[in-house]
């Protein structure tokens, strides 16, 4: 998911709503608004699908009014049952007695139905089925006398990946788990400050980029300036590697890394690992796009659109039924049959999941006349469930959970299929010694089988570490 936040400019719903726009690639299912004026107290908005088909009519615009808001985009992972509903779209809002307060919530809880339970025990009503919604309850059971008080309480009790933006009537605060799972910077704008998921999303609205949220932080912003405190104990960080490889857009700055040239350099590495004779360096576009471009400089291949995107198709993935997305890919990709026929192509994509992407753009390119097809895959292979806020299948339905790197070539049927090594990552991340086994810079789960946070609601239901 995306998360935005404003404070101190006038009609800071129509800021967010640009930033919740630049940060639509991290959830297309839906997106909420909520904002502050002195008049007007708090109003909310929830709309399913794409922030520039709702969020851009001036009428729906004025029922958003002051100086100070919030929002969510969506996309719904691990935990999420069944489709979204209007109810499970953020921010969550909830009536304290020292007023009100609203939350966005990026990432997973991994002891949300443990804690689900326990509050339902106690009373708590839950609106919706989201994991996020806790955090709401939880703060309602608080004995702090103000809100950011309160979600100290809250968060210390909740396990996993959380990025959280937040507001009360005259506050906009912003909090990282302790281990930094997924991202959260802070941008200043005019005499006003804002809180967001990535860097893009601050140059869309002009607002400068001030410094990232430290994982275990917690900032408080007024009109008066920002405040930070510590509420966790601290912990060595485990930031997500796959928002390198995937997540975030190539023109945002992660940890201080340009992302489009982390994944460049993923390419070169994997020139380097697995180099093979071949005519064309061909991108699954877009997310394969920046490794392509690495690879064809390190082999000194041509690179070449021999995949061409439709653009009016978003993240298929994203779709979350199986049918949809075997359709998502033709819908999404089209081989360019005049560039391919006769070449010996390599393929470049950013991750093998269910393997369904692979398998279909081999059928094409094959159809449209090439003479070999290599794969060369800008992650290690996907061999572990995400609980931390991406939504990967469960454990059977990941192709390299059964099959080795061999096994899956045969099972794709390509002349070659390699996958960059977690070392050769860790080094395109900027560790320059590769991954450090004892302790891992980062998380890396879905690659090394290595949770962080114990999943433990997942455990409860059988998942086997
Ligand atoms: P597959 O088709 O193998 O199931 O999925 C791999 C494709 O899904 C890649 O092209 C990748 O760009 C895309 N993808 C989109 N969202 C995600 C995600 O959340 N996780 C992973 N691993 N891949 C994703
Ligand atoms: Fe990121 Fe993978 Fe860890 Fe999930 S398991 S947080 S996708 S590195
Ligand atoms: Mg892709």
């Amino acid at each position: 998911c995306g998360i935005f936040g404003v404070v101190g400019v006038t009609d800071a719903a129509n800021f967010v709503a640009l930033g919740l726009h630049a940060l639509q690639h991290r959830g297309q299912e839906a997106g909420g608004i909520v904002s502050h004026d002195a008049e007007q107290g708090f109003n909310s908005a929830r709309r399913f699908g794409y922030v520039r088909d709702n969020f851009t009519s001036q009428s729906l615009m004025k029922t958003l009014p002051g100086p100070l808001a919030i929002g969510h985009v969506r996309y719904s992972t691990a935990g999420s049952k069944g489709p979204t509903q209007i109810r499970d779209v953020q921010p969550f809002f909830g009536e304290f007695s020292m007023g009100g307060a609203a939350i966005a919530h990026n990432g997973n809880i991994t002891n949300a139905d443990a804690l689900r339970r326990e509050l339902i025990e106690r009373g708590s009503i839950f609106q919706s089925s989201s994991d996020s919604e806790c955090i709401i309850h939880l703060m309602a059971r608080s004995l702090q006398r103000n809100i950011p008080e309160r979600m100290e309480d809250a968060l210390r009790r909740v396990e996993g990946a959380f990025s959280v933006v937040a507001m009360t009537r005259t506050k906009l605060i912003g909090v990282r788990d302790p281990l930094g799972v997924r991202p959260l910077v802070l941008g200043k704008i005019g005499d006003g400050w804002c809180l967001s998921s990535e860097t893009c999303a601050l140059d869309i609205i002009g607002a400068e980029f001030v410094r990232e949220i430290d994982p275990g932080e917690m900032v408080v912003i007024t009109a008066d300036g920002v405040e930070s405190v510590r509420p966790f104990r601290p912990r060595k960080p485990r930031f997500c590697i796959f928002e390198h490889v995937y997540f975030s857009r190539p023109d945002s700055i992660l940890g201080g890394r340009s992302v489009y040239e982390t994944r460049r350099q993923i390419g070169v590495e994997l020139a380097r690992e697995a180099p093979v004779d071949a005519d064309l360096v061909c991108p699954v576009p877009d997310s394969g796009t920046p490794a392509a471009i690495g690879f064809s400089q390190e082999s000194g291949i041509p690179y070449a659109m021999g995949i061409i995107r439709n653009q009016y198709m978003g993240r298929t993935f994203i779709e979350p039924t199986e049918q949809i997305r075997n359709m998502g890919v033709r819908l999404k990709l089209n081989v360019n049959r005049a560039l391919i026929k006769g070449k010996r192509v390599i393929l470049v994509d950013d991750s093998v999941v269910r393997g369904t992407t692979s398998r279909k753009i081999k059928e094409m390119i094959l159809d449209a006349g090439a003479a070999e097809v290599h794969f060369r895959i800008a992650s290690p292979p996907t061999a572990w469930p995400c609980f931390y806020g991406v939504d990967t299948p469960q454990r059977e339905k990941l192709l390299a959970a059964t099959m080795s790197e061999d096994e899956m070539r045969d099972h794709l049927q390509v002349d070659s299929l390699r996958f960059i090594s977690l070392d050769g990552l860790y080094r395109a991340v900027g560790e320059d010694k590769g991954r450090n086994p004892s302790q891992p810079q980062y998380c890396d789960a879905c690659f090394s089988g290595e949770y962080p946070v114990e999943p433990s609601d997942m455990i409860e239901k059988g998942f086997r570490l």
